[in-house]
């Protein structure tokens, strides 16, 4: 049919753009290895032109990409044609499109007379350049790039450099001919490695896996491709000549054999619930596996069945490709602005044109401090990559170069601002050579008070529902007429229902983990609650009172975590209250105690002495405790105190006490539980595996216990326990770190 039939200005304008677009997009992904748009933004593009096609069949030309392997020769390189053509695959993007292109093959196959249940070759669609091995008598002969699916690229000296491709196969009966196709990738850690080595190099980083690969396959110079960590996993066979499979699985089970590398991720399953299951298994894994994945291929795997269906002009009808919610995607960054955080930590973040990607719309992500954005070399203005793996948090990859050309003027570079956006005082690293700028005006500086008064709210901390982050602020909120009712946390505590007469608090709901996490990424002086109505004391306001009420009598380090010491986290301030079990303990604890407790170590002990010398510090702890909050652990008190004075160190697995069970019953007895041994260690408790510690303890002539020891020592305390267990010889304490 006529495509002029269909006139200007409407669908035809559109369907034309569409493909102008299609083919200016596949000329950069395919020829140039450096994409425009994302793979998310392309698929999209590609999917209208394919609805139009249905809606208006006589616009289908002979040359539309929808009718064409997307992919062209590059002068570069020799042009080769391949026996058999190379295909694409049908892309589904949901489960149910899924279901029903299996539906409508099953259907499909059975019109074809074929009554056997089908089985489908389910495995990892990786996220590399496909690439097919031409193999006569078991000799590799040539190499080529899928090209326009017809004629590819000859790289075989550059595929000679990667070292699991055999240049001869292993063991007999090889087909005269056979040409197997794969796809050439970078493994995830390798491409990592290999990026952290050019940013060392002062080099530009390679934007993702797959165009690294298909750029590193496509090199001039062979000796260029060998630097690259470059793999290939195969995953079909084209032309053949005396080779007599009878399916895709039996086919592997042949390749491996010959010493080709086949994935170790496909399985042959029975229907449709157990590819969805597949789906789902490695749609949880996909981040951990060794190479990127986009989808999931499913192929039938029985050959006369494949040969029955056949091919369109672009894809098999045989095979399905299930994509998976992109995680990269392209957004201009408008902006790069810093928040100040809770320790006065100065954080530049990128404000994003918002967008969707892996399942969620994002606006701002962090750019963690500003050698970091000189390292991504992002630009205000850029167009960016923007990648969200599962449920880590969104990161700007780098910029896409090839859309600055023409928009320089556009771009602006990031300065980092020399003074707080908060307070005004002049920003600093807190010590030289500090990657960090921090805001040093922590006691008066507003968005740091609110920062942490949102955060020693979070489920990690006190854990009151009723103080979110809007709430933060409002309780914060220096602004005139109405500040805030609190200039300090000190105060927390001592709220009254007067105080809280012209605060609005507003109920949120709040993000898992320590601290609202409101705060994380959106500052907070731009969203100010500025409309604060009197009122009564709401439900909201009693609730907030009662939460806090209930809140004093949290476990001490839960009040540790509340208190915004650097460094100090759940897992410090629980290794801290289980080691000392009160504050003034840890208070008046030397750098040294407190190093020596196992999780906490120098750095924290140093952060936690810095913190407590500063008076206003100490008045928020005296205030709360004032005002009832509980700054010790309630431990059994009937207990006999046999370990006064004595500091143990617990290493290795015993058998009826868990690590923390066991400190715990050193401490109700007045004992300490040290982290580490030192020549101030009265006994080293070793259980099973127990490793460095008991080699030190033996080295500085400590008494090690096993548990039986142990346990008279908690009952009797230490004469009867030094005769119970003595000092282990070396050869014991050979058997002990077994
Ligand atoms: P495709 O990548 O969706 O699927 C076909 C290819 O998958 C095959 O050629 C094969 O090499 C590969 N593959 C990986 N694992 C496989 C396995 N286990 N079994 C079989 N094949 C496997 O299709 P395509 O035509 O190569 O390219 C389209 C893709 O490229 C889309 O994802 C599209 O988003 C992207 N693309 C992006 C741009 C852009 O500008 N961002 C432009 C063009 C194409």
């Amino acid at each position: 049919m006529d495509p002029d039939a269909v006139p200007a200005g409407t669908v035809r304008e559109e369907y034309e753009n569409l493909t102008d677009l299609v083919r200016k997009y596949r000329f950069a992904y395919y020829q140039q290895d450096e994409p425009l748009v994302s793979d998310a933004e392309f698929d999209e593009l590609f999917r209208r032109l394919e609805e139009i096609e249905a809606l208006h069949p006589e616009l289908v030309a002979n040359d539309s990409p929808t009718q064409e392997v997307g992919g062209e020769v590059s002068a570069a390189f020799a042009a080769v044609e391949h026996l058999q053509r190379m295909y694409s695959l049908e892309d589904v993007f949901s489960l149910a499109e899924l279901e029903a292109w299996i539906t409508k093959a099953e259907a499909g196959v059975s019109k074809l007379g074929d009554t056997a249940q089908l089985t489908w070759l389910t495995e990892l669609k990786i996220d590399g350049l496909a690439v097919s091995l031409l193999y006569r008598d078991g000799k590799l002969v040539r190499a080529a790039t899928r090209g326009d699916g017809t004629t590819g690229e000859d790289i075989t000296h550059n595929v000679l450099t990667i070292k699991e491709i055999p240049t001869e196969l292993t063991g007999t009966g090889f087909p005269s001919e056979v040409e197997i196709r794969g796809e050439v990738f970078i493994p995830s850690k390798a491409f990592a490695e290999f990026n952290e080595a050019l940013i060392e190099a002062g080099k530009a980083p390679l934007a993702n896996p797959r165009n690294a690969a298909a750029g590193s396959i496509r090199q001039k110079d062979p000796a260029e491709t060998a630097k690259r960590p470059l793999r290939m996993f195969v995953h079909g066979i084209g032309a053949r000549e005396g080779l007599e499979t009878l399916s895709q699985s039996q086919t592997y089970a042949v390749l491996e054999q010959w010493g080709l590398p086949v994935s170790p991720y496909f399985e042959v399953l029975g229907g449709l619930p157990e590819v969805l299951a597949f789906i789902k298994r490695y749609g949880e894994q996909r981040h951990t596996l060794m190479h990127e994945i986009d989808g999931i291929v499913v192929k039938i795997d029985d050959f006369a069945t494949q040969r029955a269906l056949g091919y369109t002009s672009r894809v098999p009808r045989w095979a399905v490709a299930y994509k998976y919610p992109p995680e990269e995607v392209h957004t201009k960054l408008l902006d790069i602005q810093v928040q100040v955080g809770r320790t006065g930590r100065v954080t530049p973040f990128g404000v994003l044109e918002p967008v969707k990607v892996a399942g969620s719309t994002v606006a701002r992500a962090t750019l963690h401090n500003q050698d970091v954005v000189k390292a991504k070399g992002v630009l205000i203005g850029d167009v960016v990559v923007l990648r969200k793996a599962g449920d880590v948090i969104p990161e700007i990859v780098g910029p896409v170069m090839a859309l600055r050309t023409g928009r320089e003027d556009e771009l602006r570079e990031f300065v980092m601002p020399a003074e707080c956006p908060s307070c005004g005082t002049e920003l600093a690293p807190s010590k030289e050579g500090d990657i960090d700028i921090r805001c040093p005006n922590s006691r008066s500086c507003p968005i740091q008070l609110t920062e942490r008064v949102a955060h020693l709210a979070g489920r990690g901390a006190f854990d009151i529902e009723a103080l979110g982050g809007e709430a933060a602020v409002a309780l914060t909120d220096p602004a005139e007429p109405r500040p805030g009712p609190l200039v300090s946390e000190s105060g927390l505590f001592s709220l009254t229902a007067a105080d809280l007469e012209h605060v609005r608090i507003l109920r949120e709901k709040r993000s898992k983990g320590v601290g609202t996490g409101v705060f994380e990424l959106v500052p907070y002086f731009w969203t100010k609650a500025t409309a604060k109505t009197p009122s009564k004391p709401t439900a909201t306001t009693a609730k907030l009172l009662a939460e806090l009420e209930k809140a004093k009598a949290q476990p001490l380090w839960r009040v540790l975590v509340a208190l915004s010491i650097r460094h100090v986290g759940p897992r410090a301030s629980r290794a801290l209250a289980t080691a000392f079990g009160t504050m003034d303990g840890i208070r008046n604890a030397s750098e040294e105690d407190l190093a020596h407790v196992d999780g906490v170590g120098p750095t924290i002990a140093a952060a936690l002495k810095e913190w407590f010398a500063e008076a206003w510090h100490v008045e928020i702890i005296d205030h709360w405790a004032a005002a009832g909050v509980r700054m010790e652990d309630e431990r059994d008190q009937s207990m006999p105190r046999t370990l006064e004075g004595l500091t143990l160190v617990v290493t290795g697995s015993l058998p009826n006490f868990s690590r923390d069970e066991a400190k715990e019953a050193i401490l109700i007895r007045g004992g300490k539980a040290a982290g580490s041994v030192s020549k101030n260690t009265s006994y080293v408790v070793a259980g099973e595996s127990a490793g460095t510690k008991l080699d030190k303890a033996e080295q500085l002539g400590i008494p090690v216990l096993d548990e039986d020891g142990f346990r008279e020592l908690l009952a009797n305390g230490p004469a009867p326990a030094a005769e119970a267990a003595p000092t282990p010889t070396s050869t014991e304490s050979e058997e002990a770190a077994e």
